[in-house]
């Protein structure tokens, strides 16, 4: 069934276009694919003509079989002054192979004569013989009108020709481009409908975020009538990013109830945003709309007590609807609740009621001013939690440990040691490496393998070090985040010292403690 609005993704156009964004051929193949498998109906695999990655793409994209996407080649009307069957660039898109070609012309006037430099009869004829040949060529073209509301805001009559050439060559689809991202909303939606009322083709929109409106353009215009929308996977892109799909899909498919990727694909949302982060190299920003790791945090006392009662109270939607999940964030700004809720998330059996709860909550309130935290420290929390409610033993205690670096010309070498105390054995373990806290990491790890020998499958994954400013006036704190895994469950622990190897070994031994933990 043909969706009420299509979903474009440029991710690996426009948005390999970002800051930072470098997607090698086997990455955006397998980006592709996660885009074909999650229902998107077009994937624009890049500009052949702009780099010879994009080429190689094409050759290899061939090979694939797509099921619900179809593949489109990414270019610009024919050059100024040079036949469109002679044109190299225009050639290469035919070269591509893809069933879709999708190519942007100039809208503007003052692109036409600034930045072109021909006349204004020269780009029409360059949008429709560029149209005109791909057409001929069996494909299925996208006109994507750069800089349109900009342009129509110079020159309405020369901006309507510019998209009634590419009309009347036999575009498939006029696309609308706020190419510069600094159109509002209303000018978006009167402009649209202009355009609506001009053309006979389906019509779509391409909007930028230069001004934090990428998202709210392209739905102001699918609620004034076009039916296909162009963005990236968490709106990468070029400056301050694409339209973001990630928000712009759910925005059509739970808030103006229209179809579009397959209800399905819904919650599959953050597992895709998160995949191209991961291919991307980028961190998953917690801040983003709906699939962010905050979108459906709660943080406040009086939030958590209202959400446990009744989750639409304090969340616009159900967060499973894509993918996401509620959590519970634990701060100084926790009630009762927060600690009641995560207690259980992590295990404990504990209500409103467990006179215990009341410890709790003032001993982390105490820890947190001392400047610990406990959001990416859930495995120091269940510790802490399972020792108020004496629930818990210690399974060894470090009774003194050493750290020593020295350096000659030729290497710096860290040494540590260490003395563990397991019930009635003493275990002391000396071990180097490339840096003081992972020497330390080696001592800790060779002492405590000896009594529990499945510490030995642990490894860190992440050492974060933050400087807290104290405004008290007394001296600067360090705390440490651990995050470690055993290769099924990751855990994160903190320590938090005057001295940065003090606040590692805490998150060292929190850590460990924690693997120890019966599950
Ligand atoms: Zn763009």
């Amino acid at each position: 069934m043909k969706p009420q609005v299509e979903i474009y993704d440029t991710t690996l156009r426009d948005g390999s276009q970002g800051e930072g964004i470098n997607f090698s051929v086997a990455d955006k193949l397998r980006i592709a694919e996660k885009l074909d498998a999650f229902g998107v109906h077009y994937i624009e695999g890049g500009w052949p003509g702009s780099n010879p990655k994009d080429i190689e793409f094409f050759a290899q994209a061939k090979k694939k079989k797509f099921k619900n996407a179809r593949l489109a080649a990414f270019g610009s009307t024919r050059k100024k002054g040079v036949p469109v069957e002679q044109d190299d660039q225009v050639r290469l898109l035919i070269e591509a192979a893809t069933p879709v070609v999708t190519i942007f012309g100039k809208t503007s006037m003052l692109h036409v004569k600034e930045v072109l430099r021909c006349t204004p009869e020269e780009n029409l004829a360059m949008i429709a013989d560029t149209v005109k040949f791909l057409k001929d060529h069996g494909k299925f073209v996208i006109y994507d009108a750069e800089h349109c509301f900009d342009g129509y805001k110079l020159d309405p009559e020369y901006a309507v020709a510019t998209w009634q050439a590419a009309e009347k060559a036999g575009a498939d689809f006029v696309v609308l481009c706020d190419t510069n991202g600094g159109c509002l909303p209303v000018e978006v939606a009167e402009i649209t409908k202009v355009a609506l009322g001009k053309l006979n083709c389906p019509i779509g929109i391409h909007t930028h975020d230069d001004i934090g409106l990428g998202v709210a353009n392209a739905l102001v215009a699918i609620k004034a009538g076009v039916v296909h929308v162009q963005g990236t996977i968490n709106g990468y892109g070029e400056r301050t990013g694409n339209c973001n799909l990630t928000s712009v899909i759910p925005c059509i498919a739970l808030k103006m109830k229209k179809t579009c990727v397959p209800a399905k694909s819904l919650p599959k949302l953050k597992e895709i945003s998160q995949f191209v982060d991961e291919i991307a190299n980028m961190r998953h920003n917690p801040r983003l709309p709906w699939v962010g790791s905050a979108a459906f945090a709660h943080k406040g006392g009086a939030h958590v007590n209202a959400v446990q009662k009744l989750t639409s109270s304090y969340e616009h939607i159900d967060p499973t609807l894509v993918g996401n999940q509620r959590t519970v964030l634990i701060s100084d700004l926790a009630g009762r609740s927060n600690i009641v809720v995560k207690a259980q998330e992590l295990g404990f059996k504990v209500t409103n009621d467990t006179p215990e709860l009341k410890s709790i909550l003032n001993r982390v309130k105490e820890l947190e001013h001392e400047g610990y935290e406990f959001e990416a420290a859930e495995a120091s929390l269940a510790l802490l939690i399972g020792k108020s409610l004496k629930k818990r033993e210690e399974s060894f205690r470090v009774e003194t440990y050493h750290v020593s670096m020295r350096r000659d010309v030729k290497e710096s070498i860290c040494e540590a040691t260490v003395r563990v105390r397991v019930g009635d054995k003493v275990h002391h373990e000396v071990a180097d490496g490339d840096g003081p806290v992972n020497a330390l990491d080696g001592a800790l790890r060779a002492a405590l393998v000896k009594s529990f020998p499945k510490l030995e499958k642990i490894t860190l994954t992440d050492y974060k070090v933050r400087i807290l400013d104290t405004a008290t006036g007394t001296a600067a704190k360090t705390r440490v985040l651990i995050q470690s895994t055993d290769g099924k469950r990751d855990w994160g622990t903190v320590g938090v010292s005057e001295n940065i190897i003090e606040a590692s070994l805490q998150a060292l031994v929190d850590s460990m403690e924690f693997a120890l933990l019966k599950k």
